[in-house]
């Protein structure tokens, strides 16, 4: 299978937003754009990640559209099953409330709430290990690009992971290229940087797993309507996650679109 075969995925991180009246509105006016103009779902998988709380009225508002959107968890806990923990949600609670997917690494994760790969890789573990499919987030700095490190970083973000990751579970990861300096900036990277950077990280994972050219790698930073269809015509960018533009129903669609029509 060459990369560009891959289905794409297309991921909206709604992080803590929006209000729970726009939060269904935001489903309803998706749903119609999706009776409207269908996207079907061997062109692309798509997902929505809303806060933890919404988590199951989204699911169920989701499952009243004419195709499959995954209902994503945006955090797991570190710790597994049930227990005294206040305020977690393990992977296994995950699961028995029907949720399968769920966001670890992301940038705001691992800087504001100072997860660090010993964290990364027990939720990560746990989420496995549950039958979670895990969307695991990588990306360099400003800093880091600008003093050479970028590719350095995150290869080894993804071999961080590679120590708790066993061999048939790579098949249920799949990996989010976001440049931090990107992220909610309005600062994407070129289509050729984060096509380069993507083909790196392939040849990585390819390296450390074998199945590099069967993972979706999505890109995500400021991905909008307007530059979706740049990014998507890149061989390995198999997808997006989207931050801020998948709090409007258009343009969200519009970016499933532009990926869909790669296939
Ligand atoms: C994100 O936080 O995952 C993200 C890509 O945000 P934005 O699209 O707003 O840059």
């Amino acid at each position: 299978m060459s990369a560009s075969t891959i289905t794409p995925w297309v991921v909206g991180n709604w992080k803590m937003n929006p209000v729970k009246a726009d939060a269904l509105k935001l489903i309803q006016d998706f749903n119609s754009l999706l009776n409207n103009a269908p996207i079907a779902e061997e062109k692309c998988i798509l997902g929505i990640a809303p806060i933890s709380i919404a988590l199951t009225t989204i699911q169920s508002e989701l499952s009243t559209a004419n195709r499959k959107v995954h209902t994503v968890a945006q955090d797991v806990s570190r710790i597994s099953g049930t227990g005294a923990y206040t305020g977690e949600q393990s992977a296994e609670l995950l699961t028995d409330h029907g949720i399968q997917y769920v966001l670890i690494g992301h940038s705001e994760r691992r800087e504001i709430f100072a997860e660090n790969k010993d964290i990364l890789n027990a939720k990560i573990q746990n989420a496995l290990n549950a039958g979670l499919t895990v969307i695991y987030c990588v990306g360099e700095s400003l800093e880091q690009r600008e003093a050479g490190q970028a590719e350095a970083v995150v290869l080894q973000q993804i071999c961080d992971i590679a120590a708790v990751v066993q061999a048939e579970q790579w098949r249920n990861i799949v990996i989010a290229y976001e440049p931090i300096w990107a992220i909610g900036t309005g600062k994407t990277a070129s289509p050729q940087d984060a096509q380069a950077m993507h083909a790196q990280i392939r040849q990585g994972l390819n390296q450390i797993t074998g199945y590099g050219s069967t993972m979706a790698i999505l890109y995500g930073g400021s991905v909008k309507p307007e530059n979706a269809v740049e990014l998507a015509a890149c061989p390995d960018i198999n997808g997006a996650l989207v931050g801020g533009a998948s709090l409007n129903a258009e343009s969200f669609h519009q970016i499933a679109q532009a990926f869909a029509n790669t296939q």
